[in-house]
């Protein structure tokens, strides 16, 4: 009888355990898990702290007692493994100080990722510090807010701090989000991140951007801007690292960032050791690199495809290329594929779109704004990335893009997309067609576009600004700097006012109205580019 051991018994690892016993009653199937709970629920963990989420039984989705019913699966919590000997197929354990060893036939490691800690002077020394990893985690900062909490702060603005000052928001507390980077969720770019960061700051969570923590000291925050912020609690979400210090130690090659090197087929460096999960590097598909995508899904999938290669399935990991979601108060903000700081670190040449569509039929009650970012390749039109942020809907819309892009379609392939349409759920012309048909005009040279940082060097160095928006909009919205306001409906009997031997760039509110202007003046003989996503994107970035 084959004896499988699991090391981790939460998203890659339960799963695992659960398929194999799905696929075969004989195998024996162990999980060991440090912690004290199994299958609990990570990512509900900062929506209990506001009581959104009201139940602590909630986030324990499974107990030892009914997996060992159901799945016949020995679940042993609160058993760390500290070592693997791959030669001898054994591992060594600790349980309430009991030290045991345990014999495999097959291993899978599924331990995960621990919280990256920065260094900051008193941090280690302070008791108002938490990260946001594990139910004890949680349990120990409901601790703290219990005791009548006013002030918090959170250090890192990635997807787990957002949700974190949020909820802590939510709570009542006062809440400031400390991030180094000059925009918070760094899987979008900024431009994008900058309309989530508006609506952070509307529900009252300061936003300290470009700021580093210096120091922490009794209930004090001394950071880089030279302020002091005081906080009487403190939570650290600046990312994670894979935890691999066990592999590492027992010889388990691994990479740069820690992550397990696996094959496609699961299987570390050792023989019958397998990983999955936020620990190990998977292959980019898009790059080609080794990458870590620390997320649910990815850990989830993987489990299972460990035990059908087990069992002897023929099943191959294909690779990802990332997508994720997180909501801040009203907003979503979704991406998928890579951003352009990716693309440029990787040296792969791109080209972006922006539009701003509505969540469904604009004459139909309750649509809400929708601003979509496109990335790919300027000749081929490969699909290399995309980027969603609206109060509605923007999860299908990344969603449907992550599908074209892992199977590596291209922007001639939106167009054709069939989305399911009535006017409470979407648009005729849904938001991934048009931003299809965008694409497929930038890359067949109907349309030229200028990226919002880009437009005021080029008018510095000689472009004319022209905007075709309504005078009355202008006034309500704001100006573009050093622009020359012509309606579009004025511009084909205003055509010399405009100067033929310079630059143009046209801009309106989305660039749906300054698209048409670029077509007319191209078409009399005008050299002219389109300000990528007009003034709601240059707004909302500056
Ligand atoms: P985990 O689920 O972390 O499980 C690893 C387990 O291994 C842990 O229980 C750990 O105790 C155990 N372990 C580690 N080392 C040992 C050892 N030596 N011996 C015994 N046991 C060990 N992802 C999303 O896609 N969407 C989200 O909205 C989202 N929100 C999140 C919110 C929070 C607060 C957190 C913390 C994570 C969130 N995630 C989210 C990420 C998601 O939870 C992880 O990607 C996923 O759980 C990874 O699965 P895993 O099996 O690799 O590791």
């Amino acid at each position: 009888k084959m004896r499988v051991v699991i090391v981790g018994g939460v998203a890659g690892g339960m799963s695992a355990a659960t398929r194999l016993r799905r696929l075969s009653e004989e195998t024996e199937i162990i999980v060991l898990d440090k912690g004290p709970y199994v299958s609990f629920a990570n990512c509900a963990l900062p929506y209990y702290m506001s009581g959104e989420i009201s139940q602590r039984d909630s986030l324990i989705v499974e107990s030892p007692a009914h997996l060992k019913k159901r799945f016949n699966i020995d679940v042993r919590p609160n058993t760390e493994v500290v070592d693997i000997v791959p030669e001898q197929h054994q591992v060594t354990a600790v349980h309430n100080g009991q030290t045991e060893t345990l014999q495999y036939d097959r291993l899978i490691l599924s331990p995960g990722s621990k919280a990256a800690i920065p260094t900051i002077g008193g941090l280690a020394e302070a008791d108002n510090v938490f990260t946001l990893r594990s139910i004890p985690d949680v349990d120990k900062i409901m601790a703290d807010l219990n005791k009548g909490a006013k002030t918090a702060a959170v250090i890192g603005a990635g997807s787990v701090g957002l949700e974190a000052v949020e909820n802590l928001t939510k709570r009542g507390l006062d809440t400031t989000l400390i991030e180094a980077g000059d925009h918070i969720l760094p899987f979008m770019d900024y431009e994008m991140a900058a309309i989530v960061s508006r609506e952070t700051a509307k529900h009252g969570v300061t936003l300290k951007l470009k700021t580093k923590v210096n120091r922490i000291a009794d209930h004090f925050l001394e950071l880089s801007d030279g302020t002091q912020l005081q906080a009487d609690i403190v939570i650290v979400a600046v990312g994670v690292v894979p935890d691999t210090q066990l592999a590492q130690k027992s010889g388990i090659k691994t990479g740069d960032n820690g992550g397990i090197i696996v094959d496609d087929r699961y299987r570390t460096s050792a023989d019958d050791v397998y990983a999955v999960g936020d620990a190990i590097l998977v292959n980019q598909i898009l790059t080609g690199e080794r990458v870590s995508i620390p997320l649910a899904s990815p850990a989830n999938r993987q489990g299972r495809q460990v035990a059908d290669v087990i069992m002897g399935e023929n099943r191959r990991n294909q690779g990802g290329i990332g997508t994720a979601i997180v909501r801040s108060f009203d907003m979503a903000a979704a991406a998928t594929g890579l951003n352009t700081a990716q693309l440029k670190q990787a040296g792969i040449r791109y080209q972006a779109v922006h539009i701003t569509g509505q969540s469904h039929a604009a004459y139909y009650p309750g649509g809400t704004p929708l601003s979509l970012k496109l990335i790919f390749d300027p000749q081929s039109g490969e699909l290399y990335g995309a980027q969603a942020v609206g109060k509605a809907s923007a999860d299908k819309r990344i969603d449907v893009l992550s599908v074209a892009i892992k199977h590596r379609m291209t922007v001639f392939d939106l167009p054709e997309f069939e989305l399911s349409y009535a006017p409470p759920f979407g648009s005729a012309k849904d938001p991934v067609n048009m931003i299809g048909y965008a694409a497929e005009n930038l890359v067949e040279g109907l349309s030229e576009n200028i990226q919002f940082d880009e437009v005021d060097a080029a008018v510095k160095a000689g472009a004319y600004l022209v905007d075709v928006r309504n005078p009355k909009e202008l006034t309500r919205d704001g100006r573009l700097p050093n622009a020359v306001n012509i309606p579009l409906d004025e511009l084909r009997s205003r055509l010399a006012e405009l100067p033929k031997d310079r630059q143009l760039i046209v801009s309106c509110r989305s660039g749906q109205r300054s698209y048409i202007a670029e077509r007319i003046l191209k078409n009399h003989g005008f050299k002219v580019k389109n300000l990528d996503g007009a003034f709601l994107t240059y707004s909302a970035a500056y």
